[in-house]
């Protein structure tokens, strides 16, 4: 048997598509002596955790909480509760999570409708349009910042061309949450999804989410029971609202420390501060990365400031350095995933890595490496 050491972990900088790095007030509140989870002190904190949430998400939906499992487990949770089998869905995909909301749309029981565009470009409105008028749609969903491609996806007419099909919208803000410009009410999103771990700079393992009246309506109106017991809204949704607050689960305590201190961190900061220094540090980056010969693989406009995802110039083993840059410099960023895998590279500057710092210190490695 091996020896087993206490644990002795590397200090990393995170520059990869998540998670970020954290915040030590964030890494303190963490390390706070645990009280249950039906505490009057914790439902306090529960409480605190809603309204920042809501702030952060430009929503007044009382149905906003954070779901105890990752961002995968949020996309999860808006589609069980929302589909029912022989439903219609039309799903987005421009990459990766495109790919796996349709996955499991599908394993819902729903017939899945599919629009698709070339990765590394967004979802063309137009092509939606047809995509609704082509069946009696339950919800599009679509993800706002593809973290696969480095694309930002515009909302605002796929928003109207829903709403005018009688559909809900379903985004996925995984990414795109606390880094750029989100408006879960005037864009009229109905049910959203979001990670702790990206541009919100808490640990992994938590998902904000919210719905919108018209979606509890079409919770309101199953004729099935939702297939998952763990997500199914109709029973968590007592554990985080009402006078009664039944017990559901056992809410991850340490976790959501840590998401209250980060929620305060990006409130003290301000949203519109944190979406500039998101986007002067993505500029930043890209004139250091250009001047070293990476190019962009997405175009100006649909540019994520979070997610920088450039081709690797012709000649570098981009494995060999990828691994040079964790094993030497401690940074890590990451490789392409699906069809770009060994051709890209997704450089993240998200949250508390979104600083001159990060981005000088990567350009100096990769300057002294090439
Ligand atoms: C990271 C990510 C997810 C999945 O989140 P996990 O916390 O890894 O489950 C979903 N969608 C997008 C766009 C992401 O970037």
């Amino acid at each position: 048997m091996r020896q087993i050491n206490e644990l002795n972990t590397s200090n990393r900088i995170l520059m990869g598509p998540g998670p970020s790095d954290v915040h030590p007030r964030v890494l303190k509140a963490m390390s706070t002596p645990l009280v249950g989870h039906l505490d009057p002190e914790f439902l306090e904190v529960m409480d605190d955790i809603k309204q920042m949430t809501q702030q952060t998400l430009k929503t007044q939906n009382p149905l906003t909480f954070v779901v105890s499992a990752p961002g995968s487990a949020g996309m999860e949770t808006c589609l069980v509760n929302l589909l029912e089998p022989g439903d219609e869905a039309v799903i987005c995909i421009h990459g990766v999570f495109g790919t796996r909301l349709a996955d499991i749309a599908e394993r819902c029981g729903a017939k899945v409708i599919k629009v698709e565009s070339e990765w590394g470009k967004p979802i063309n409105p137009d092509d939606v349009k047809k995509a609704l008028a082509s069946c009696k749609p339950k919800l599009l969903a679509i993800v706002h910042a593809e973290t696969s491609t480095g694309v930002l996806q515009p909302l605002e007419e796929i928003s109207k061309l829903t709403k005018e099909s009688g559909a809900l919208l379903v985004v996925d803000a995984v990414t795109s949450y606390c880094g750029t410009d989100l408006r879960v009410d005037e864009w009229g999103i109905d049910a959203l999804y979001s990670g702790s771990q990206k541009c919100l700079s808490a640990p992994p393992g938590l998902s904000p989410v919210t719905f919108s009246q018209a979606a509890i309506d079409v919770l309101d109106q199953r004729k099935t029971k939702v297939q998952s017991w763990f997500l199914d809204l109709t029973m968590v949704k007592n554990y985080w609202e009402g006078a009664k607050r039944a017990y559901h689960h056992t809410a991850p305590v340490s976790a959501m420390f840590a998401m209250r201190e980060s929620l305060r961190l990006v409130l003290e900061e301000g949203l519109e501060n944190r979406f500039k220094r998101h986007q002067q540090n993505h500029e930043l980056l890209r004139d250091g990365l250009e001047n070293l010969g990476f190019e962009f693989l997405v175009e100006n406009a649909y540019r994520l400031p979070m997610l920088n995802a450039v081709k690797i110039p012709k000649g570098l083993d981009e494995l060999a350095i990828r691994k040079q840059l964790l094993n030497e410099y401690n940074i890590e960023v990451g490789g392409g995933l699906g069809p770009f895998a060994g051709k890209i590279w997704r450089v993240g500057l998200m949250g508390e890595s979104a600083t001159i710092n990060h981005v000088n210190m990567l350009l100096g490695a990769l300057k002294a490496i090439i």
